[in-house]
């Protein structure tokens, strides 16, 4: 090694410090070489420069091998360092969290290289042998030192570098560690800094004094070193597997500070997930994925119209949020409407016009709570009323799925009943003015006359029915198919064809009878494109209305989500700000808390992209960590406890909030964000520190 006229100058604030000047010497390819001098002299900085750890005042020259490390690139001084240099300090900067074996084997996968003995043998040469599993912190610093000598010996390098290795030793383990270095030295160049004069002599091959930054004597001053041949510069390969083992043991330093971070940053991110799933909550389409789940076959419509007394913009909150602050009135449906509906909407509407409840048990022979009694084991469902009016033509019967038998009304005075009407009056009779008629079959009761209300308005506009006195010709018995459990199962919906009397259009007064007016339509798979236009469509300050029971949830719940919404998405985006900034400040925190082991991996020959692997796979276990928790954590508040509060709360019968698969997303991206920017800044501010440096810093923690 030819060292030629080498300078170092160390910048500061205050100006300046010339750590070495103009240095210049030739070092041989083995023997133990001691640097020394007073505090301050620049011996450190000597040996930084020439294992590689700084780069030289511009003029100075390093040569080993043929090659000039002073002044290359820092990747070249990486490759340089990992495969010519091996380090031993005087603090040992051994991993506590590692035994004895593990720090050794450390170096060896550092580099990429496997333990084929080589640790063994290594352990074996400082006198170690079955020390192997020992914990550091179990050992004297004596027996310290030495396992530090075998981190350095082991991948075999060509020069082996010891800044004051005795200098937290007594004399006499000091002395021994000297003897050491001194076999060591046999094969390999040791050059070891010390300020002990009488072991220098002692042990040296060669000792060189520094004061001030030069050399102020040099026991072996003209030495001429022999050109040799460089071993190919090796790049350290450090596989992600051992990156990611040595990159977890950050984890044990802080358990409690860990955990408790991770928990905030899980909170926060989850908190963020659940503003933003809500924010983007879709009731809309809940409902209609509910419509289709329950097997809801029938939606009814009716229309509103805007209030105008209540006319003029809100100014309170709600308004701020969207609201219109207007009041709506039920207003009167007309057939009109109904193509309406079905320009949007393939699929079969008809018109209804709901009464009060049209019933037939005075027709029926036998007591009501006696036909109720003995009719419950029989299969077939029974009615004893109907709640409206259905005008439908065979187009529509056709395209419901329904089956008439005879065929439907013709005029204002023909009706036809559905199965259940008809099961009700043949099973116990009919009795008209004292006479008792009986049908066995659908086919009997055609042409028969039953009293059917007709609804009225009169002049003051009240509604009524006409009662008793109107007796219609049944013309058909229509089988809408709803047998005991569909009956049964229409409770929470009563707006459908199959408790309805079936009439001619003419039979309804449009304009008359406003109340309880409405559409029918069947479901079908167009539906969401019926929902949608229901729910939007607004004219002229009149709007369609669903009106079922899992409607009315659907109404209830937009609405007051429209509000929650708002306040979600400002929400997030402030907890989006707070989840990040906890994070990476954890992780630069985290990082900065491992300073001195970042320069021992540095030391012993990581380079840039070994550290970035080994923190890489810590800062991406912390994330996936706080990735899986709050999404999971998300998931399931969302889907459970939030969505039955919400619920709850609009009276809805169906699940409003859904877990949005797109947050995963989201939540990955933003943490994948958090741990590149958390990795990346202290990375980059520590990269600009030597070992030594970082090593320094980290003590002061
Ligand atoms: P020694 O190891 O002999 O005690 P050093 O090589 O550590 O001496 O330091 C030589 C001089 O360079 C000292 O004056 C020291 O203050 C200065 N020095 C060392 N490292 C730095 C640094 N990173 N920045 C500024 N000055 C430094
Ligand atoms: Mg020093």
């Amino acid at each position: 090694m030819k060292v030629a006229n080498l300078s170092k100058t160390y910048r500061h604030k205050n100006g300046e410090v010339k750590a070495l000047n103009d240095i210049s010497m030739e070092l041989p390819d083995r023997g133990l070489v001691f640097i020394r001098g007073k505090s301050g002299s620049g011996k450190t900085t000597l040996l930084d420069l020439l294992s590689g750890l700084g780069e030289a005042d511009d003029g100075g020259r390093i040569e080993i091998c043929g090659k000039d490390i002073a002044h290359c690139t820092e990747r070249e001084r990486d490759k340089y360092r990992n495969t010519y240099c091996g380090f031993i300090f005087q603090e040992y900067n051994l991993m506590p969290e590692l035994n004895v074996k593990e720090n050794v084997k450390l170096s060896l996968e550092l580099n990429g290289e496997r333990d084929d003995g080589a640790v063994d043998r290594a352990l074996e040469s400082v006198g170690l042998s079955g020390y192997g599993d020992r914990k550091i912190t179990e050992l004297s610093g004596g027996q310290k030192q030495r396992v530090a000598i075998a981190r350095a010996i082991v991948k075999r390098p060509r020069i082996i570098f010891a800044d004051e290795p005795t200098g937290a030793l007594d004399e006499q383990t000091g002395a021994s560690i000297f003897e050491l270095l001194n076999d060591i030295s046999a094969s390999t160049l040791v050059v070891a800094v010390s300020h002990d004069r009488a072991s220098a002599e002692k042990y040296g091959d060669r000792v060189i004094e520094l004061a001030d930054g030069k050399i102020i004597s040099d026991s072996d001053a003209g030495y001429e070193s022999q050109a040799t041949d460089g071993a190919e510069l090796k790049t350290p390969r450090l596989s992600m597997k051992t990156a990611a083992k040595i990159g977890c043991i950050n984890f044990k330093l802080h358990p409690v500070r860990f955990i408790a971070t991770l928990l905030l940053s899980v909170a926060a991110f989850s908190f963020m997930g659940i503003c933003l799933n809500i924010a983007v909550s879709d009731p809309e389409s809940n409902y209609v994925k509910a419509v289709y789940a329950d097997g809801y076959e029938f939606a009814a419509v009716c229309k509103q119209k805007a209030d105008e007394r209540y006319d003029g913009a809100d100014s309170s909150l709600d308004g701020f949020f969207g609201g219109d602050g207007r009041h709506w009135k039920e207003t009167i449906v007309k057939p009109a409407d109904g193509k309406i509906l079905n320009s949007v909407y393939g699929g079969p509407i008809c018109y209804v016009q709901c009464v009060p409840i049209v019933d037939f048990q005075r027709e029926v022979t036998m007591p009501i709570r006696q036909l109720l009694k003995e009719t419950s084991t029989d299969e077939r469902a029974f009615a004893v009323s109907a709640n409206g009016f259905i005008h439908v033509d065979n187009a529509d019967i056709a395209a419901m799925g329904f089956n008439v038998i005879g065929r439907l009304p013709e005029n204002a005075n023909e009706v036809a009943i559905n199965e259940n009407i008809f099961n009700t009056l043949s099973y116990g009779g009919v009795d008209v003015d004292g006479v008792n008629y009986t049908f066995e079959s659908e086919y009997d009761i055609l042409g028969f006359t039953l009293s059917v209300e007709q609804p009225y308005i009169d002049d003051n506009g009240n509604a009524g029915v006409i009662q008793g006195k109107f007796r219609r010709t049944v013309v058909g018995v229509v089988d809408t198919g709803c047998g005991k459990a569909c009956a049964s199962s229409h409770f929470d919906n009563v707006e459908h064809p199959h408790n309805k009397v079936f009439v001619c259009d003419g039979f309804i007064d449009h304009d008359g009878y406003a109340d309880g007016s409405f559409i029918i339509c069947k479901v079908d798979a167009d539906f969401d494109k019926l929902a949608n236009f229901v729910l939007h469509h607004e004219n002229d300050g009149v709007r369609f209305r669903f009106s079922d029971g899992m409607s009315m949830g659907y109404y209830v719940a937009s609405d007051n989500l429209r509000f929650v919404k708002y306040i979600c998405l400002y929400s997030s985006a402030v907890l989006f700000v707070a989840a990040f900034v906890l994070l990476v400040n954890f992780i630069g925190a985290s990082m900065r808390g491992q300073m001195k082991q970042i320069g021992i991996l540095t030391a012993l020959g990581a380079d840039g992209k070994s550290l970035i692997k080994i923190y890489g796979s810590s800062v991406a276990v912390v994330c996936a960590a706080v990735f899986l928790l709050s999404t999971v954590f998300v998931a399931v508040a969302v889907s459970t406890f939030l969505n039955a509060l919400i619920v709850e709360w609009s009276g809805a019968s169906f699940r409003v909030l859904r877990f949005a698969p797109w947050i995963v997303a989201a939540m990955s991206g933003v943490v994948a964000l958090c741990g590149i920017t958390g990795l990346s800044i202290p990375l980059y501010s520590m990269r600009k520190l030597t070992p030594v440096d970082a090593i320094g810093k980290g003590q002061i923690k």
